[in-house]
């Protein structure tokens, strides 16, 4: 690791910031921009969480210092001209301060996957490397997952009248987890009766009403998609 002094030398400093980019190490999604001083990336790899300088307040700022949902920090990078930071972090939670996982959730472009699949064929041409491609798809495939999520998430801050997701998170925790009782049941009925269309449908109902307890529990999608991967690397012996 370098130390403070060598790193500032690198870095371009203007007006006596440097954006800092903060991705999530293990989703690989990126969460939020802030800016650095040299003050708070000292604080930064003194104490191996995420401080910047917010512009608005004129102040250091830990993040989640009131949240809770600190960032620790896993690497620390600027790029090639220096004037810009990359922190992989391990989030406790929110990157946003609206409770989205991510900062980035207000698509102005948003090809589907199918449209990007296509673009990626075309420029892959005749020698297209399948096991990428259908890593990429796979991602992909469960991006509605993820998009689910910072719905229910907005549905619990702004709570529009008449969506079923207001009137789950009005009710609170114990309405939420009958209904995950009820549809685990219609589930099991579905299957025992061996009717995948009626399955699907139950399915869906249960994965959503899970979706909203992880919400309303603050348990972000994404620690159950570490715990499974993680699974999934290092099987267990029984
Ligand atoms: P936190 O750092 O999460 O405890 O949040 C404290 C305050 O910092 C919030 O009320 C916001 O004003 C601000 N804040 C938190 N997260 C962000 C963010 N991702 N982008 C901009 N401002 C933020
Ligand atoms: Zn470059
Ligand atoms: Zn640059
Ligand atoms: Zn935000």
């Amino acid at each position: 690791q370098l130390s403070l002094e060598q790193v500032v030398e690198h870095i371009r400093w203007d007006e006596g910031l440097v954006p800092a980019i903060v991705q999530d190490v293990d989703s690989r999604e990126v969460l939020m921009m802030a800016y650095m001083n040299r003050e708070s990336l000292k604080l930064s790899l003194e104490s191996g969480e995420t401080w910047f300088w917010s512009r608005s307040r004129q102040e250091l700022w830990n993040k989640g210092a009131t949240s809770g949902n600190v960032q620790k920090i896993v690497s620390l990078k600027y790029d090639c001209d220096g004037d810009t930071l990359l922190v992989e972090v391990k989030p406790k939670g929110p990157a946003c301060h609206t409770g989205a996982v991510t900062c980035f959730h207000n698509e102005i472009i948003g090809l589907s996957a199918s449209e990007t699949e296509q673009d990626n064929k075309e420029e892959a041409g005749s020698t297209a490397n399948s096991s990428a491609t259908s890593s990429s798809n796979a991602e992909s495939r469960f991006e509605v997952l993820a998009e689910l999520e910072s719905v229910i998430a907005e549905r619990e801050r702004e709570r529009p009248e008449g969506a079923y997701t207001t009137y789950l998170f009005d009710k609170g925790v114990d309405k939420i987890l009958k209904k995950i009782g009820e549809e685990a049941s219609e589930t099991i009925i579905a299957a025992k009766n061996k009717d995948n269309d009626e399955l699907r449908l139950e399915v869906s109902d249960l994965m959503y009403h899970l979706l909203v307890l992880l919400q309303e529990r603050k348990l972000p999608l994404d620690d159950i998609m570490s715990e499974l991967s993680r699974r999934h690397e290092r099987p267990r012996r029984d």
